[in-house]
């Protein structure tokens, strides 16, 4: 594909979403805050749901101000998510866009909000982007075929942090066999599930790595993402009421001791022949075969042709204004302006042209 075509592509289809909703789903959406927000490192977060009733005793979302006891589907339909995210300046379409990724603040397939997920998937098929989901639900044969059937890159990813201590940790999430039917059923119909080991848990999640590894291996999972715990003041008191050794997880998660433990869950997935990543992005990256937009070089291929016509004619498309120069060097792009950007301008640009370019941008 053609790259310098993308931002056009984006204004075809946003003139496409405006001209076929009504004027009150464009402003509903075009004021929503997937029409605003920067994305996330691994990409741009999606919410079909607002809270979560798993309870998981590691959760941030509290932190975050979101309800640990109640889950409701976004108010945004599919059309208007669409519309949203092609609002956002920071989004990209196609493959070669930006990566999606649902499942950060709630439980994408929770009974009460499957359908809205659904919904969501589907409508981003014409959009082309890479979509990433990660759960603890049970995805059935019937699910993991229509998940299946939807045309643009899925990388499923499925939580397992504990399988002895998933009553504690977990309380109300759905059992753990229940994942590993889920890791099953959506291979059988020729995905390629992940399993998530995050957060790891430390004296638990890395003391039963090896047999989480071997379990996902054999239900067919083709790889682990690896990631850390994220520590705060509610998460402690939640443990410490549980009578988990606080002051030990802290030390390590603080410690070097972290990164130590998720390289060796990493080198057991890599011994048992499954891929290995240390960030979700590394894994919607490689099953969607496009270069990681943070050029990391755990899933790096290479980096898309471009030359200096390219990037000029992108920056005229983002931003509208004049290029003086252009430098490449092997991975990054020094861009010289001829007209002065506003510093949200250039926080755009820099972001646009990193994922369609898929390299280090300076912009002077
Ligand atoms: S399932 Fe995810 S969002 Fe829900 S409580 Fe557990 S960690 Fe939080």
């Amino acid at each position: 594909m053609d790259l310098t075509s993308i931002p056009l592509r984006k204004m075809i289809l946003k003139e496409k979403y405006g001209e076929k909703l009504p004027e009150k789903s464009i402003m509903k959406a075009s004021s929503d805050h997937h029409a605003k927000r920067r994305p996330r490192p691994c990409g741009l977060t999606i919410h079909p749901a607002i809270g979560c009733v798993n309870q998981c005793i590691y959760c941030y979302i509290q932190d975050m101000g979101y309800n640990f006891n109640n889950i409701t589907p976004y108010g945004l339909s599919g059309a208007e998510m669409v519309y949203a995210l092609l609002s956002n300046p920071y989004f990209m379409p196609t493959i070669n866009g930006t990566y999606i990724a649902i499942g950060s603040v709630t439980e994408p397939f929770h009974e009460r909000v499957k359908g809205k997920t659904m919904e969501y998937i589907k409508a981003f098929e014409e959009l082309g982007n890479p979509v990433q989901f990660s759960t603890k639900e049970y995805i059935d044969e019937e699910l993991a075929k229509k998940i299946a059937q939807i045309k643009i890159p899925i990388s499923p990813l499925i939580t397992i942090v504990t399988l002895k201590s998933k009553n504690v940790l977990e309380p109300k999430a759905p059992d753990i066999e229940l994942r590993i039917k889920t890791i099953r059923n959506l291979r059988a119909e020729g995905l390629k599930p992940m399993v998530f080991i995050r957060p790891i848990i430390p004296g638990i999640t890395d003391n039963e790595a090896e047999e989480i590894i071997d379990e996902a291996k054999r239900a067919g999972a083709v790889g682990i993402v690896a990631g850390s715990l994220r520590l705060t003041r509610s998460i402690m008191e939640r443990m410490s009421k549980l009578g988990l050794d606080v002051k030990f997880i802290r030390e390590a998660v603080e410690g070097e001791g972290a990164w130590k433990a998720k390289r060796r869950i990493m080198e057991i997935a890599e011994e048992r022949g499954l891929k290995a990543f240390p960030s979700s992005c590394c894994a919607n990256a490689y099953v969607s075969g496009t270069t990681c937009i943070n050029l990391c070089k755990n899933a790096i291929r290479e980096v898309p042709k471009a030359n200096v016509e390219d990037v000029r004619n992108l920056v005229k498309n983002i931003v509208g204004k004049r290029v003086r120069d252009v430098i490449f060097n092997d991975n990054s792009i020094r861009i010289l302006m001829e007209e002065k950007l506003t510093r949200r301008e250039k926080d755009i640009l820099k972001y646009d042209l990193r994922v369609i370019l898929r390299r280090i941008i300076s912009i002077v």
